[in-house]
Order: structure tokens, then C-alpha cells, then sequence
């Protein structure tokens, strides 16, 4: 078993190009048997007929794709030994006329991968998560960045406690917000 990139991918231009531009990701009905042109290791875990009827028709859509190891691998490598249809994301890119940005999260080694169209051109950056440390046991864990801003329902998987907010900082904060509130009531 690969560790997983969880991926969100938007797709802009127009809807017959979006339309076949997706339709090089792996469907459930596709899983083993993927003929013609395709993304590999890229899958969507849907079914092409419901994928169509939520997700096109227009210029744009988002969506949850799951790259086997990372977007890097899966889309910039495209396995050229594997199998002969794979492709890569630039060749997409530039043969559906389409604007793509990706962001994937890999929890398992901890990095994050983030990918834009420029110039008809697919621009690729990872960085590593940001790490943390508990405050309940010390264990430090690296936590993805869209989770940052709500570090209080991340639990550590030491203590399995929500460790990651410092809870006398929260507090003092709380206070901080009461005092302010009341001061603006006094005010009115
Ligand atoms: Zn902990």
C-alpha cells in the first residue's frame, strides 16, 4: 500500500475541455482497467456518471483526487515504464487549453504540495508540514497547514488529547475578549 497525497484540484476553461480534461483521472468503474490517456495513480473516488452530473457543465471545478505517494509522482513523473497511456500534467494542460491548481497533503512523511498554471505551464512547490509540539506530552507532530487555524480540534496522536493550543494563552485571550466587549458596551 502507497501513503496517499490527499489532493484538491480546480480546473478552469472551457467546459468541453474541463470535461475532457477530467476525465483523465481514474473513476471507480476505471480502478484496474483505465484504457486510453490517463493521470496515473490519480483517483477519484466516484463514479464517472456522478462525477459528470455534480461536478460539469461549467468552466470551473474543484475536486478531491488521491495521488499514490504525491501529485509529483503521480503527474510530473506519470510513470512513462508503467503503462503506455499515462501522461503528464503539462502535456493535459496544454492539450485542453485549461488553468489547474492543485493542493495536496501527505500525512504519512508530512509534506504538502502545491501546483499553478502559468503560462500554460504547471508550477510545482512542496514543503514539509509545519511541526508542533503538544502541549499535554511534548510530542511533536507535523499538522497540515489548512488546519492551522483551528489548532484546538487537532488531537495529538501521543496523548490523544487536543494538545495543540497552549490552554492558559487561550484563556488569557478569552479574558482579553470579555474585557474589550464589556468596555465597548460601557461606551454605548
Ligand atoms: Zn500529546
Amino acid at each position: 500500500m502507497p501513503n496517499w497525497a490527499s489532493g484538491y484540484i480546480q480546473v478552469k476553461g472551457k467546459p468541453k475541455d474541463v470535461e475532457n480534461f477530467c476525465k483523465l483521472f481514474i473513476f471507480e468503474e476505471d480502478e484496474g482497467n483505465k484504457k486510453g490517456k490517463y493521470f496515473a495513480r490519480s483517483f477519484v473516488h466516484q463514479s464517472w456518471k456522478d462525477f459528470k452530473k455534480e461536478h460539469l457543465g461549467g468552466s470551473e471545478v474543484g475536486f478531491n483526487v488521491d495521488f499514490a505517494w504525491s501529485c509529483w509522482s503521480c503527474m510530473f513523473e506519470g510513470y512513462p515504464n508503467d503503462k503506455e497511456g499515462c501522461v503528464t500534467l503539462e502535456w493535459a494542460i496544454k492539450k485542453y487549453n485549461v488553468d489547474v491548481t492543485i493542493e495536496t497533503e501527505e500525512e504519512g512523511v508530512g509534506f504538502e504540495e502545491v501546483i499553478i498554471t502559468k503560462d500554460k505551464k504547471p508550477i510545482y512547490t512542496s514543503e514539509n508540514m509545519p511541526l508542533y509540539k503538544c502541549y499535554k506530552c511534548g510530542n511533536e507532530q507535523q499538522i497540515p497547514t489548512s488546519r492551522e487555524y483551528d489548532l484546538s480540534n487537532v488531537d495529538c496522536y501521543e496523548c490523544e488529547e487536543y494538545g495543540f493550543v497552549d490552554e492558559l494563552t487561550e484563556l488569557i485571550k478569552e479574558k482579553v475578549k470579555m474585557i474589550e466587549e464589556e468596555k465597548n458596551e460601557t461606551n454605548i
